[in-house]
């Protein structure tokens, strides 16, 4: 076959591959790659873009082989135009999966490949979508079409590991880069780290994936670290990334995969660079990172199948704390971190104080249901969206219910406030949504519905002022069976 170019390649490096090039190169892989390959629509943009994901497998040799070989999900560029380098090397990897130097990857692996996950953004010249949302924001409510459609696929391709790929500018001009700094970074990876998710899935990531990840990438001559949260000034603390639910790799962590963040640096744009806003260097950098990522999984792959598959799917939790926050390491308090001088481009080491510890709070005994007694049309929209199973009780039943009264009023915070617990046998109407925990439902019906989780829905304007000050709140935990 002889080599195809990307559509980057083909433009010479001057712009960003189009929405319009991606679905072309990638139908056409669809269709000189068959059976190796498959392209899903797996959703539409704000704006009725198609997304799409190869699905790039080789089960020739035996059908049932596929169970043993490690599903991975590549998603590029939910950031849209503004990280655009994370789609560009995914067309590469898919390129040398299908018919290039790494199609030996598909005696071990399965890939779910979501190149362009935002393509109204990447049309758009924005990180945003269509509607002008933050996608990765989103992954609680579900309001967009693209956090569904990502989320909805990691259901249905059940992928063992989820790689979600950003960039971050290093020159932040409204806040670190009036101190004069730049951020200074060349890799960056985080894991998935809700306290809420299992943990054999966050020490794997911790202990074994991350560290390997990062070794892997310096080998290949780039410096990586475990992803520190942008840096909008020298006075803040240093932590990691998002402990919420909003974010899509917490979200996959949530539904059971090992997710991971990639993020590398973008130059200033007003910088010469040799190719359009840096792109043939940026991509690199990501490439270099999805290969060094590819050899770890190659090398880890039993050990990965063998805890994703033993814990998170199966097993129902019995108490599972709600939230999550960054305090100060105890056993180092302070950091060095190098930034680099905006006018002499010069390293400096500045001290941090270092809250990067993960303390888990707000725990919570699982109950075997949730109820939902008032605005239920609101809330089956909510678990359809989530794909949350539930039926509406035809009958009237009684239940062990427990729930809180909150504070009420119109701001999240304020009306979150617990004032009381309520815990009774109460007789329920026909009507009355009921959603049973299960396996793959019982940490996220808790971080969802209850107004005490910082990634529950009542977070939001829309939902906060569903909540009637000082009553029993409408949704309650059922201890029985009673039905
Ligand atoms: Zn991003």
């Amino acid at each position: 076959m002889k080599r195809i170019k990307t559509p980057l390649e083909q433009n010479g490096f001057q712009r960003y591959s189009s929405s319009g090039e991606i679905v072309h190169y990638l139908r056409m892989f669809a269709s000189i790659a068959a059976p190796l390959a498959r392209l899903d629509c797996i959703g539409h943009s704000a704006q009725g873009r198609e997304i799409l994901a190869l699905y790039c497998g080789d089960r020739s040799k035996d059908p049932h082989a596929a169970q043993q070989k490690l599903r991975i999900m590549l998603v590029g560029s939910q950031h849209g135009a503004s990280e655009a380098a994370g789609c560009e090397a995914l067309l590469y990897l898919i390129r040398a999966v299908l018919s290039g130097e790494l199609q030996c990857l598909l005696e071990d692996f399965e890939f779910m490949i979501v190149p362009n996950a935002n393509p109204d953004g990447r049309e758009r010249d924005s990180s945003k979508n269509g509607n002008d949302v933050n996608i990765n924001r989103d992954f609680v409510l579900l309001s967009q079409p693209e956090s569904c459609a990502l989320d909805t696929a990691v259901l249905r391709y059940q992928p063992m590991v989820v790689l979600d790929m950003h960039e971050s500018a290093v020159l932040k001009r409204k806040t670190l880069g009036l101190e004069g700094y730049l951020t200074d970074f060349e890799a960056q990876f985080d894991i998935a780290c809700h306290p809420a998710i299992s943990e054999n899935l966050r020490n794997y990531a911790e202990s074994q994936l991350l560290p390997a990840l990062i070794s892997a990438v310096e080998a290949r001559g780039l410096r990586a670290q475990r992803y520190i949260r942008e840096i909008t000034s020298t006075k803040q603390p240093i932590t990691h990334g998002d402990l919420t639910m909003r974010t899509f790799r917490n979200k996959a962590g949530l539904r059971g995969a090992l997710a991971i963040l990639l993020e590398t640096p973008m130059e200033p744009k007003a910088d010469p660079h040799p190719t359009f806003r840096n792109i043939a260097v940026r991509m690199e950098k990501q490439w270099n990172c999805l290969q060094a990522l590819l050899r770890v999984l190659h090398l880890q792959c039993q050990p990965i199948l063998a805890t994703v598959m033993r814990d998170a799917r199966f097993s129902l939790p019995r108490i599972m704390p709600l939230n999550g926050s960054y305090v100060r390491r105890a056993e180092s308090p302070q950091a060095l971190i190098t930034l680099r001088r905006r006018d002499t481009r010069q390293l400096e080491s500045i001290q941090f104080a270092d809250h990067r510890a993960i303390a888990a709070h707000d725990f919570l005994q699982l109950p075997s249901a949730y109820i939902v007694q008032a605005h239920k049309d609101v809330f089956a929209d909510l678990f359809a969206r989530h794909r949350i199973p539930f039926t509406t009780m035809t009958e009237s039943f009684e239940g062990l219910l427990e729930s809180e009264v909150f504070a009420g009023g119109d701001t999240p915070e304020y009306a979150c406030t617990v004032l009381d617990g309520y815990r009774e046998r109460a007789v329920l109407a026909p009507g009355s949504l009921y959603a049973s925990l299960r396996p793959d439902t019982a940490r996220l019906l808790p971080l969802l519905l209850d107004p005490r989780s910082s990634s529950s829905v009542f977070q939001y304007p829309q939902f906060t002022q569903l909540i009637a000050a000082r009553q029993p709140l409408f949704v309650a935990r059922m201890f029985d069976q009673d039905r």
